[in-house]
């Protein structure tokens, strides 16, 4: 199914639809292991399942459409599988289309990709400089399109009204959804719908929560999208310093409260960064629809 149209039925029926990222683990990728994930949440009905894309030179490239594949004609859930353009050639998109097609993946998250640390694969004069430049040959193919939106502005881009013109342009490239990036702070989102509205922002918007797990992973994450973090969540990291344990349940707990208020104040979707984890999934998905 097409992942516009869960939004459009969703809407009809005052439904919130519901969905989970996964990445394809790097190196000892096992179909199993991707099974066992994808079927543990299977099992909670989410509305759909989005399978990442290594940007850089992981390997993990030619998993995302097998594991989008798995997860909809096994298991009977809508997928969609990334894909990142920046170091994507022509041809090389063309192949994509077809391999996809191959899948049967009906949707596609059209992106550019970081930076890779090892940027040697990256050609000098790219044929694709960001994700609005694939997006009307993935539509031309038949997809349904979303791509990637920016509650705070993207790291690299100056100021978010710059970013928010950026999204308008996948919109008129032909995305039909969006998912944004990871957030601690509800209040970015709630500012940033109120201004891409504004700029006639109209296909639906997607709110990503991703739980936090450790201190190193906040880092990280702060460091690769530039996202803020609230003293509630600095205090947390402080008090669970030195208690592992105590600290994702803490992180898990703090993105549930996300969840339900994101839910409580109209938001169109809620997209779970699940890291691989049935139980944060779990314990997500029952904040949200007290299953
Ligand atoms: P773009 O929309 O192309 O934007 C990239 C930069 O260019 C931004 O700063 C933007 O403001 C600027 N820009 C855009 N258009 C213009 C223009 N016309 N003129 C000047 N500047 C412009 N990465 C992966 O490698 N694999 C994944 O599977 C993956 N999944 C993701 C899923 C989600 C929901 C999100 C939010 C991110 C994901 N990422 C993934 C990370 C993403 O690839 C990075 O955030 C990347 O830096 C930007 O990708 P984009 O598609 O948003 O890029």
């Amino acid at each position: 199914m097409r992942v516009d149209d869960i939004f459009k039925q969703a809407k009809q029926a005052g439904a919130l639809p519901v969905s989970f990222e996964m990445f394809p683990p790097k190196g000892d990728l096992t179909m199993e292991k991707a099974r066992e994930v994808a079927g543990s949440w299977a099992e909670l009905h989410p509305d759909f399942i989005s399978v990442t894309y290594s940007a850089g030179g992981s390997g993990n490239k030619g998993a995302t459409a097998d594991i989008a594949h798995m997860i909809t004609d096994e298991l009977g859930i809508p997928s969609v599988a990334h894909l990142t353009c920046i170091s994507l050639t022509r041809e090389g998109l063309k192949e994509k289309i077809e391999d996809f097609r191959a899948h049967g993946i009906r949707n596609v998250l059209a992106l550019r990709g970081d930076v890779p640390h090892d940027a040697s694969n990256i050609p000098d004069t790219p044929d694709f400089h960001y994700a609005k430049d694939i997006i009307p040959q993935l539509v031309d193919a038949g997809f349904c399109v979303g791509a990637a939106a920016y509650t705070e502005g993207h790291i690299e881009c100056d100021d978010l009204q710059t970013s928010i013109e950026h999204l308008k342009q996948k919109q008129d490239a032909g995305a039909s959804f969006f998912v944004t990036q990871l957030f601690f702070d509800n209040e970015y989102f709630y500012r940033f719908r109120e201004r891409a509205d504004k700029a006639g922002i109209t296909v639906p918007v997607t709110a990503g929560i991703m739980p936090f797990m450790s201190k190193d992973q906040v880092a990280r994450m702060v460091f690769m999208c530039g996202a803020s973090l609230p003293s509630p969540v600095i205090k947390l990291l402080a008090r669970y310093e030195n208690d592992p344990d105590s600290l994702r349940a803490a992180g898990i707990e703090y993105a549930c409260r996300q969840l339900e208020n994101l839910r409580d104040h109209g938001a169109e979707g809620l997209h779970v960064y699940a890291m691989n984890r049935p139980s944060v999934a779990r314990a997500c998905m029952s904040a949200i629809r007290g299953a």
